[in-house]
């Protein structure tokens, strides 16, 4: 039986500006977006009939064809005309619904995975245009670099060497519906963009670059935010910020012992999901 296992990274935002509102609902969006070894495990397995199968261990997220790598199975394979099913096998790691990509991840490596199981040889462009129709993260988990991000998330430029930098994650575990957040914006009318640096050559640049619109809507209604934020800048971070639609926030370290001193603080006396990471 064939059967590939493949790292599902979580990712932040460094940078996410709300430009606009689109005819078709969405939101065209600038994003500075960054993957991080925190990472779910999953695991493809073909089977003969072409059934597709999911399995998630998180008790949050669903089994079955609600997963969203089901969904991710299921257009691969009709696009492919393929009559081979699949086994999806997903271990949780990153915290459902937290701002933190991880539906879109799965959904990425299981393009990526079965594109390699079933020697399809899809170009990233196109695995790339498939996903962009089940995710506005997938485009960005596929390719697999720094990056930022433009309109809904699909129009995406590389950035290279990022400076590497510890990451805390701390996510309350407070329930942030992303529709209700983009639904509560105000937009503020056509103010002009900060421009970006051209390339981050140090941990300073990033900071002075983290900023994120919905946050004028999570933290209004979750003050809980704004306190995990000064906290980790109180416990040494050089930035912190929230990312995507929350509520993780996340604190920009230079050295791990300080963000793991950071992270026994912030989560003692609570049952908050807490996390040293690096990033990708
Ligand atoms: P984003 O940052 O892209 O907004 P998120 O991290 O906030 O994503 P996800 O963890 O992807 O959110 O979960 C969003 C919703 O998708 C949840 O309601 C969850 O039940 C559903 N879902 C479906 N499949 C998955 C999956 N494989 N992993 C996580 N959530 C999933």
């Amino acid at each position: 039986m064939e059967t590939l296992t493949l790292q599902a990274p979580a990712k932040i935002n460094y940078l996410l500006d709300v430009i606009g509102k689109r005819p078709d609902g969405y939101h065209d969006l600038r994003m500075i977006m960054q993957r991080v070894n925190l990472c779910d495990t999953v695991t493809l397995t073909l089977a003969e009939t072409p059934d597709i199968k999911v399995t998630c261990d998180s008790g949050v997220a669903p089994d079955g064809p609600r997963n969203i790598a089901w969904k991710a199975a299921r257009e691969l394979l009709d696009h492919a005309n393929f009559n081979k099913g699949v086994t999806i096998n997903i271990t949780k790691r990153i915290p459902v619904a937290a701002g933190l990509g991880g539906g879109s991840s799965d959904a990425a490596s299981v393009l990526m995975g079965m594109n390699e199981l079933l020697h399809l040889g899809l170009s990233d462009q196109k695995l790339i245009e498939i996903g962009s129709k089940l995710g506005a993260d997938i485009p960005f988990f596929i390719f697999k670099t720094s990056a930022l991000a433009e309109g809904v998330g699909e129009k995406l430029s590389p950035l290279y060497n990022m400076p590497k930098c510890w990451i805390l994650l701390v996510n309350p575990g407070v329930h942030v519906s992303t529709a209700w957040v983009y639904r509560s914006l105000q937009l503020t009318s056509s103010s002009e963009l900060n421009r970006l640096p051209e390339f981050f050559e140090s941990v300073e640049s990033i900071v002075s670059i983290l900023s994120n619109d919905l946050e004028s809507v999570t933290i209004p209604a979750f003050p809980v935010i704004a306190d995990i934020k000064s906290r980790m800048m109180e416990l040494g971070a050089a930035g912190s910020m929230m990312s995507g639609s929350g509520p993780t926030v996340f604190g920009v370290f230079k050295s791990f012992d300080v963000a793991e001193i950071a992270r026994r603080e912030i989560t003692s006396g609570n049952s908050w999901f807490a996390a040293t990471v690096e990033t990708l």
